[in-house]
């Protein structure tokens, strides 16, 4: 068999936070993604040869698909380089993992390339340093769900600990894309450096009893661990509408509503395609009074995450 030596990818979208999981949950979307080529060059090194649908830079150093490529070659020094074309229909800076989802797409495929020397743990980390030239942090939150698929808990990043947690069969994630700019690192100048020990209570409460409802697809108590008293107050006064939408949506019978990441998006999560279905027709009957272009997304939840097409 000849030897594989170009390979075309999805990189899936992902949620990041998931209410009260705040940079430790995540889960993975299946209809929005990019796609990216990669294929081997004799020239050692890594070259971005294409971006579409973004107005991306091509130097490897400034795209985070280009910086976590690099710091994976460093490591494993292959007796090749790689060029990399990036489709973009994750628009950058959507809250919807568009930076993650290049900074895993081009370590995942290079690994493919190599005959898969690392593991889904190793490709997170190094995926991790291209997420940081986005975010100026290495963060997981969605680069996790964006390799493993499904449901993720970063257990902790030093050493990194990816948790893979089980995805209910009928949930279905309804999002929308205010088209307004938020910088992340505006969203997280905002918050307060300490909380009440009251609402961190709360909030772990509502970690642990979202897991226990992931693992037992409870959607009940799915629903009632849908809840954020500590990032959400304070970042949804960047988000037009995200108090009307959020009630509607729910009045409308989505389990759980919330920012995606650090926003703008927001994420309805629903028990079945009929209701992810109507939760999208009142996200838009809230928004188009806004005069905010805006656009929205139906998908199942992804539980392979990026994959060879
Ligand atoms: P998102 O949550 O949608 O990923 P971020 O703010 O984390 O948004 O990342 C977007 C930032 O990363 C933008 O400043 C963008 O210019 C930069 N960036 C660099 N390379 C890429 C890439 N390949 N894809 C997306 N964003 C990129």
């Amino acid at each position: 068999m000849a030897e594989l030596n170009e390979i075309k990818i999805f990189a899936p979208a992902t949620v990041a936070n998931v209410s009260c999981g705040f940079d430790v949950l995540g889960f993975c979307l299946d209809t929005v993604g990019d796609e990216m080529i990669v294929r081997m060059s004799p020239e050692k090194g890594v070259r971005i040869t294409k971006i579409a649908g973004s107005d991306l830079p091509l130097e490897t150093h400034k795209n985070v698909a280009g910086v976590s490529a690099m710091a994976l070659l460093e490591t494993l020094n292959p007796n090749c380089g790689f060029e990399i074309e990036i489709y973009k229909n994750i628009k950058p800076g959507s809250g919807i993992g568009s930076s993650a989802a290049s900074a895993a797409g081009s370590v995942f495929a290079i690994n493919e390339l190599l005959g898969r020397p690392l593991n889904k743990t190793q490709l997170t980390a190094y995926a991790m340093k291209g997420e940081a030239l986005a975010s100026q942090c290495e963060h997981a939150d969605n680069i996790a769900p964006c390799i493993f698929g499904g449901f993720t808990l970063v257990k902790g990043v030093k050493p990194l600990e990816i948790l893979e947690l089980p995805t209910p069969s009928h949930l279905f994630a309804t999002i929308i894309h205010p088209q307004i700019e938020i910088k992340t690192s505006e969203a997280r100048a905002i918050l307060p450096k300490e909380i009440p020990l009251s609402n961190a209570i709360e909030q772990w409460a509502n970690v642990g009893s979202l897991v226990h409802a992931l693992h037992t697809s409870n959607y009940n108590l799915l629903s009632a661990s849908l809840k954020d008293i500590i990032v959400e107050p304070y970042r949804k006064q960047l988000i037009p509408e995200f108090d009307t939408l959020k009630s509607k949506t729910l009045e409308a019978g989505a389990l759980g509503v919330g920012i995606s990441g650090s926003g703008p998006s927001i994420f309805a999560l629903c028990n079945g395609e009929t209701l992810a279905d109507k939760v999208a027709e009142t996200m838009y009957s809230v928004y188009q009074k806004s005069g905010i272009d805006f656009n929205i997304h139906i998908s199942p939840i992804n539980k392979q995450g990026i994959k060879v097409i």
